[in-house]
């Protein structure tokens, strides 16, 4: 898997009704992989839960916000995917978009309510999991985990503050260190 960066764009956000939508998307952008989260302007009360969950959990993950995701889309310096349930089948595309992802950094776009068509139009991808209309966040995490091939299931976090040990029945989280990690 090569280094370059992965950045998923929140396009959109309606107070009051997408604010868990908006924290799901930077949570699943970080666990699955990305590198990168970008909030637009009036979601900014939900990059605070997402960095909470960095510290805690660890990184590295950064968490942003624009006030102008059209201009951020237009002069992202690498390959834009959209994701979108009129877009061309994942499974066609993937291949196509980690070449891309060999040659520079990758922006993810998912939306919440109507996106504007100079989007589809800038997008080097529009991309459906399937085309049937269903969530951003379970288009982001089918995306990514076709990205990155199931890889960013081992990945390794840094600097946590607690880590979870799998267990098949019950809860445990220790802290990092104390030797019971494994
Ligand atoms: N009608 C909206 C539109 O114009 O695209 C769809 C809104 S949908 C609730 C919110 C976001 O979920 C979309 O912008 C898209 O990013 C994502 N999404 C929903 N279904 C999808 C699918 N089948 N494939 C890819 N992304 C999808």
């Amino acid at each position: 898997m090569t280094d370059h960066d992965v950045t998923v764009l929140r396009l959109g956000h309606r107070p009051g009704r997408d604010e868990r939508m908006t924290t799901h998307v930077g949570l699943t952008a970080r666990a699955l992989g990305a590198d990168r989260v970008v909030m637009a302007g009036s979601a900014r009360n939900q990059t605070d839960t997402v960095v909470d969950i960095t510290d805690r959990f660890g990184g590295p993950f950064a968490v942003e916000t624009t006030d102008e995701p059209k201009r951020f889309i237009r002069e992202f310096d690498g390959a834009v995917v959209h994701l979108t349930m009129y877009g061309e089948p994942i499974q066609d595309v993937i291949e196509d978009v980690r070449a891309d992802r060999e040659a520079g950094p990758l922006l993810v776009v998912v939306g919440a309510e109507k996106v504007p068509f100079e989007v589809y139009e800038h997008a080097e991808y529009n991309v459906g999991v399937t085309n049937q209309p269903h969530s951003e966040v379970a288009s982001l995490a089918v995306f990514l985990d076709r990205l990155f091939e199931g890889q960013e299931l081992d990945r390794e976090w840094e600097d946590p503050d607690r880590v979870v040990v799998p267990k098949e029945t019950g809860k445990k989280v220790v802290e990092p260190g104390d030797g019971d990690e494994d």
